[in-house]
């Protein structure tokens, strides 16, 4: 399984393992503590998880040119 989650420093919309206790944001370096960090969305397998980021980094895209 893996979950959606948003970077608590940046807020891009980042991939994890479920079980996974730390992820480092590839956007702005951080050290994440997967405990703190929102989870937006889960998925069955990485392809899914990426189809998922798409999906909402589209819809943060359209929400914020109105
Ligand atoms: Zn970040």
């Amino acid at each position: 399984m893996y979950v959606v989650i948003t970077c608590y420093k940046c807020g891009q919309f980042l991939l994890a393992r479920t079980g996974q206790k730390t992820k480092r944001c590839p956007y702005c370096e951080t050290r994440l503590a997967l405990e703190k960090t929102k989870k937006v969305a889960s998925a069955k397998n990485a392809q899914q998880a990426l189809d998922l980021v798409q999906a909402l980094k589209q819809t943060r895209a359209s929400a914020h040119d109105q």
